[in-house]
């Protein structure tokens, strides 16, 4: 599994999507599912700095009947070693977190 930290992440996805983080795209390890912030706060009742924190670890399926599924990244089988650990700046904490999107919607 890749492992990088904060910083790495954040310029790999804006190299891969560009600036705008409502706009990155993770797929879900577990239903495949690609999706962005944007669509969180499209398709369900939560605000863009929820979405932005949720889309990296949580498939859409938690907040919106009828899609995905409901796989979380900080669950007991993290990603099945499909998707990312990302090194928080502030403590060294190891976060997995989904993988980016490697093909668009
Ligand atoms: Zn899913």
């Amino acid at each position: 599994m890749i492992k990088q930290t904060l910083e790495e992440w954040r310029n790999e996805a804006i190299e891969r999507f560009g600036e705008s983080a409502r706009e990155w795209a993770f797929q879900c390890p577990k239903c495949g599912n690609v999706q962005t912030a944007l669509d969180f706060v499209e398709k369900s009742v939560m605000g863009l700095n929820d979405a932005a924190n949720a889309v990296y670890q949580e498939c859409i399926g938690r907040h919106v009947e009828g899609d995905g599924c409901n796989w979380a990244a900080y669950g007991l089988f993290g990603t099945f070693g499909k998707g990312r650990i990302v090194i928080a700046p502030d403590d060294g904490r190891e976060v997995e977190v989904f993988d980016f999107a490697t093909e668009q919607k």
